[in-house]
């Protein structure tokens, strides 16, 4: 089989790199780290399937225009990446299905927004309703911030036309979960569960950004919770999608967290999560061109197998990020990290220089995958590789699965 991925970060990288186990793969537009990338459009590439790995051409219609031309696509129209695109219609969506998620208002003027925010306890939650990189949200104790970041969006100021209507949320507690679930229209099946770090410093402070880094599988995040977010949230949202009209074949991303009163719903996103895909893709049994090859033909018939081991990503950032990343920084060592044992990188922000050099050109750069027999080992393999990589004001998380890594490793409870 050929398989065209489409897009050019880390995820597309993970996605060609497993998919590669199986399949010829060529990836448009990838970037100069990633094997078989082409510049071609992918309305130009001849492939049996394609593989669309960011949200913003799935929101944009690519998945409709190739499927249009007869292609066989994995990825939402997008009348079914609207759950990305706009978070207000996600949120009616939701209620419709009754799946459980945050209580919520949308605002598109100042002064009705602040007075809601005034009824809700901290943490105060305000989102944009459009598309903003994983960066339009935040989260903050202090109810001043949360004025401040309503004007700051809905002026346009922050986030341009994506941020002129808000969402304002309750503010949930507990740890967070993301599981992707490979869809068909009308089936559909999960795959291991990963945790994701989306604060750019230790200890989860900071800005909150793309994600600095993951892992799977998770411990406490074993069957019965799986079964239990398929039944009260990913079941009802698909129902709720085929009500619309919509035939949703792709990944559905469920953003979950683990509440005292269960799983609610933070976001569903319309593809693979990027860095989850660059931990739950390399741990897959399963042949994925053929499993992202049933579901497009609407015909998903053999659930995905893991093998045991588990898998830790460290996201390598560069230099001002998330604000204003630095672009042009030469890379050194990643040929050295990507030759210890149980260890891939993913790249995501690189470019070659005039002079051929790899170097920095994104906010988050590389991704560096351990995998071994439990958490610990995957992390030390992921932090003992990411050591050897350099780059003038390079920034990564020391704390990615720490304390998933010192939990007892209960095999039963890996997916
Ligand atoms: P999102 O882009 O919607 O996934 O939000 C980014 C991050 O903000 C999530 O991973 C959570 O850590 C946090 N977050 C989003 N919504 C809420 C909420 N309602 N309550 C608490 N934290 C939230």
């Amino acid at each position: 089989m050929r398989v065209c991925v489409v897009g050019g970060g880390g995820r597309e990288h993970a996605l060609a790199h497993v998919l590669g186990r199986t399949a010829e793969v060529v990836v448009t537009p990838g970037n100069p780290a990633i094997p078989g990338s082409v510049a071609t459009p992918p309305e130009a590439v001849d492939a049996d399937l394609y593989v669309v790995g960011p949200e913003a051409p799935l929101v944009d219609g690519l998945a409709d225009r190739l499927r249009a031309q007869g292609r066989l696509v994995f990825g939402p129209g997008a009348d079914g990446a609207r759950l990305e695109g706009s978070k207000a219609w996600m949120k009616e969506l939701l209620a419709t299905a009754g799946v459980p998620s945050a209580g919520h208002q949308a605002f598109t003027e100042a002064g009705p927004a602040k007075a809601y925010l005034a009824t809700l306890a901290p943490p105060y939650v305000v989102k944009t309703d459009g598309l903003a990189a994983g960066k339009g949200v935040l989260v903050t104790g202090s109810l001043v911030e949360a004025e401040a970041d309503v004007e700051d969006k809905l002026s346009g100021a922050a986030f341009g036309a994506a941020g002129r209507r808000v969402v304002i949320e309750e503010g949930l507690t507990g740890p967070e979960l993301s599981l992707l679930v490979v869809c068909d229209g009308t089936r559909a099946v999960p795959l291991a569960p990963a945790q994701d770090f989306k604060r750019i410093g230790d200890g989860d402070l900071g800005p909150n950004t793309g994600g600095m880094g993951a892992y799977s599988p998770v411990p406490g995040a074993g069957a019965d919770v799986v079964d239990l977010v398929m039944d009260r949230a990913v079941e009802p949202t698909l129902a709720a999608l085929r009500a619309e009209g919509i035939d949703y074949r792709g990944v559905l991303y469920a953003g979950l967290m683990l509440t005292p009163d269960g799983p609610k719903v933070i976001e569903y996103n319309v593809r693979f999560g990027d860095p989850e895909a660059q931990v739950v893709l390399p741990r897959l049994d399963t042949d994925l061109a053929d499993l992202l090859a049933q579901a497009a033909a609407g015909d998903l018939r053999d659930g995905p197998s893991f093998t045991g081991d588990a898998a830790v990503a460290v996201v390598l950032a560069a230099e001002g990020y998330p604000e204003a990343p630095r672009a042009g920084d030469p890379i050194t060592g990643l040929d050295a990290a990507a030759s210890h044992p149980g260890v891939t990188v993913f790249a995501a922000g690189v470019a070659e220089d005039a002079r051929g050099r790899l170097v920095t050109s994104g906010g988050r750069v590389l991704a560096v995958t351990g995998t071994g027999s439990t958490i610990a080992a995957a992390r030390d393999r992921a932090y003992a590789a990411a050591g050897e990589i350099h780059w003038a004001g390079l920034q990564y998380r020391t704390d990615i699965a720490a304390s998933a890594a010192s939990e007892p490793q209960n095999e039963k409870e890996a997916p």
